[in-house]
């Protein structure tokens, strides 16, 4: 299996961000540190007021090549950037990376900038290009991005297995008593124990606080006949996000609570089964949303039901309403359609799917039933 950075799979990804510049009329893409940066070079950048930003000149134009702090070269080149032949163009405290870029570049009609760009250095590019059309590198590696490659989609398959591991150790960590805090620390020990490198975020809701889809965690101490919200995800060393949601119990729910869970997995379920090539993502939306609307529960399941994942937790596509993008074999996204009740309790059962030719391929396999503790 080849990785995620593989100089060939590196390579075809910069030959096609320069193929797809062209097309567009763009003179060049600028690509400062962060999830483009690493698609095309696998370099985690560390994102600072001195510039580093990748150029790729459109196709014809030129090799790609890097504009690095001086004290950064040496971090770039020992990434797998290194392995690709990518110029580095180092420069010191006193030299101005932004003129050097213009200097090199050109006068240019158009620029492709990284959707993340600080604003500070998208004026500093501004008055370089006067004359550019300035726009969001989006149009070309969102393109990219959004289909992944074998090599992705493993990477997404170990990061699914870890925080399933996680999820399976979250029943001995809720006890009554314990608070959303406690319990929080232990979840994000667990999440850098099973192989990932760092933690994104650690949702534990408990009771009415789970009926809030972004609460966090604090001081509420679980109760017996709690149900606990816990929606959690990390990024692997190689960069690629995990984010699993499981609902748990704190002894036998309500006959209430019971039947809300019910149409919550049949719904999400049925999106799990609405994933099929060809099919507008908005479909895979409406099918949890009539399953859970003809319960009469539409008014509490409050926010799409996914979104996109891979080198970032949230990223294109959507699964919304109004998103009539079709499935592509290679997609990768979260399923995760909700209930919540204001001010009692809430329920979420998310996987992460890819979309094969067979349909999803769930690569999170905890249980979805309702976990009682
Ligand atoms: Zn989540
Ligand atoms: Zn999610």
């Amino acid at each position: 299996m080849t990785s995620v950075t593989d100089p060939y799979e590196l390579k075809q990804r910069l030959h096609a961000a320069a193929t797809r510049s062209i097309e567009l009329g763009l003179n060049a893409l600028l690509i400062t540190p962060g999830a483009d940066l690493r698609y095309l070079t696998g370099y985690a950048a560390p994102d600072l007021e001195r510039l580093t930003c990748l150029v790729v000149p459109a196709l014809g134009k030129g090799d790609p090549y890097l504009v690095v702090p001086e004290l950064e070269a040496d971090q770039a080149q020992a990434s797998p950037l290194g392995r690709l032949d990518i110029q580095s163009v180092s420069y010191g405290e006193t030299a101005d990376p932004y003129a050097e870029i213009g200097r090199r570049i050109g006068a240019a009609s158009g620029i492709g900038l990284a959707n993340r760009m600080w604003a500070e250095k998208v004026l500093a590019f501004r008055a370089v290009f006067p004359k550019a059309e300035l726009s969001l590198s989006d149009a070309i590696l969102g393109q990219l991005r959004i289909v992944k490659s074998q090599a992705e989609i493993e990477a997404l398959t170990q990061a699914g297995r870890a925080i399933d591991r996680v999820h399976a150790r979250v029943p001995e960590l809720l006890r009554a008593g314990r608070s959303e805090r406690e319990v929080a620390r232990d979840i994000a020990e667990a999440i850098l124990d099973t192989g990932h490198e760092s933690v994104d975020f650690v949702i534990v809701g408990s009771g009415p606080n789970g009926a809030s889809p972004h609460h966090g965690y604090n001081d509420r101490i679980l109760e017996p006949g709690d149900q606990i919200v816990v929606d959690i995800g990390g990024t692997m060393p190689d960069g690629y996000c995990s984010d699993c949601t499981r609902t748990y119990s704190l002894g036998e729910p309500s006959e209430e609570f019971n039947r809300l869970y019910r149409v919550l997995y049949e719904a999400q379920e049925a999106a799990r089964v609405a994933v099929e090539q060809a099919v507008p993502f908005e479909q895979i939306d409406a099918a949890a949303r009539d399953v859970i609307s003809a319960a009469g529960y539409g008014e509490q399941f409050l926010h799409r039901t996914g979104h996109g994942i891979g080198l970032e937790t949230h990223e294109p596509p959507y699964v919304v309403e109004g998103n009539k993008e079709l499935v592509r074999i290679g997609n990768t996204f979260s399923i995760e359609p909700g209930i919540y009740f204001s001010g009692r309790f809430g329920a979420r059962i998310e996987d992460i799917v890819v979309a094969t030719a067979e349909g999803a391929e769930s690569l999170n396999n905890q249980p979805r039933e309702l976990v009682i503790v």
